[in-house]
């Protein structure tokens, strides 16, 4: 079993992806929400809803690190390091385990046992454990509501975050009694949660499911380092070169810009509008930046800085080719 030390290492450098299962209204989106407020880094989640009535079968996505640059992307989980189950009825019928690798854990709110559990998914090679989350619902919440009590055992094998920060996160979202009670509830979840280690969970691969980090692009605008992150590109200096001609995206602009240079003021009205960073500045001799002309290979014909430019120094002209011939005259 991963120790709470081993993870917090693993967590300086990868993304660990989670994914529950639910019936609509069984509160998965919930449980996913809370492990983002509950963990100390940076976290997104996701829900993916089907036919939206209560009881169809939902899933929700969580990414967790504590490197701000790993988690920034928005689909959804496809390679979890572990999957909880709110409701075992699920079992059956979705394919609970698709994309955990070997060692990864698969958490059940069940009764039953593991052989039972690996019968049904089919699967050996990944990590069990079962709680009996109904149970404790109905003793301490007096209703069968899962979806914090699943979340105690899914920290009892995969220690991201502590049970007292869960708390904290249960205590900010839910109001007095209600609150407590699911805090007595998770603490319980912890202790009798039973696990089956199958395959070494230490040798799960925590690079699965990571992307490649993303770089800022800064735009130099005063004031910009207090922004949220914006204009974002994929950044592997050896896969693809920023800015580079290998992402053309200005290929299926329909319309060249011409800047012309005589008549621009250099007001820069045209760069701070373009949302493809397609206009050139340089810094002159005056320690200022001038306009230097528009990137074809990025602009993408939007015509943004054409309609702003306040002394028309910008013009179009139709590409030549397929998209032009398709154009009408
Ligand atoms: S047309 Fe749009 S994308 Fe191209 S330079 Fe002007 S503002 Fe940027
Ligand atoms: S908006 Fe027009 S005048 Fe201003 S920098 Fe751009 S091209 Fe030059």
């Amino acid at each position: 079993m991963i120790t709470p030390e081993q993870m917090k290492e693993i967590l300086k450098e990868h993304v660990i992806n989670l994914r529950f299962h639910a019936r609509g209204g069984q509160g998965g989106v919930t449980a996913s929400n809370l492990c983002v407020e509950a963990f100390y880094g940076y976290g997104v989640c996701q829900p993916s809803f089907g036919a939206e009535r209560m009881g169809s079968p939902t899933e929700s996505y969580v990414r967790l690190s504590a490197n701000e640059d790993l988690v920034r992307t928005n689909e959804q989980v496809y390679a979890p390091h572990a999957v909880s189950v709110l409701d075992p009825s699920l079992l059956g019928e979705i394919d609970v385990t698709a994309g955990i690798a070997p060692g990864g854990w698969l958490i059940v709110n069940t009764t039953m046992d593991q052989i039972t559990i690996q019968q049904v998914i089919g699967r050996k090679d990944v990590n069990i454990a079962t709680i009996d989350a109904l149970n404790i619902a109905m003793e301490i919440l007096g209703r069968n509501i899962t979806n914090t009590i699943i979340l105690g055992a899914l920290l009892r094998v995969m220690p991201i975050f502590s049970i007292d920060a869960l708390a904290d996160a249960i205590m900010q979202r839910f109001k007095g009694e209600i609150a407590g009670k699911n805090v007595a509830a998770i603490k319980r979840a912890f202790e009798e949660t039973c696990t089956y280690e199958t395959s070494e969970a230490s040798d799960i691969d925590f690079s699965l499911d990571t992307k490649i980090r993303w770089q800022q692009v800064y735009p130099g605008l005063p004031g910009y380092k207090d922004l949220d992150k914006a204009g974002v590109w994929y950044c592997d200096e050896d896969v693809i070169e920023i800015g580079s001609k290998q992402v053309n995206t200005g290929s299926w602009g329909e319309w060249d810009m011409i800047w012309d240079e005589e008549k621009c003021t250099d007001c820069a009205q045209c760069w701070y509008i373009c949302p493809d960073f397609a206009i050139m500045r340089e810094k002159g001799e005056d320690g200022l930046w001038h306009m230097k002309g528009i990137d074809q290979s990025h602009c993408k014909s939007c015509q943004n800085c054409l309609e702003i430019c306040p002394v028309e120094a910008i013009t179009k002209k139709l590409k030549q080719g397929p998209a032009a011939c398709a154009a009408p005259e």
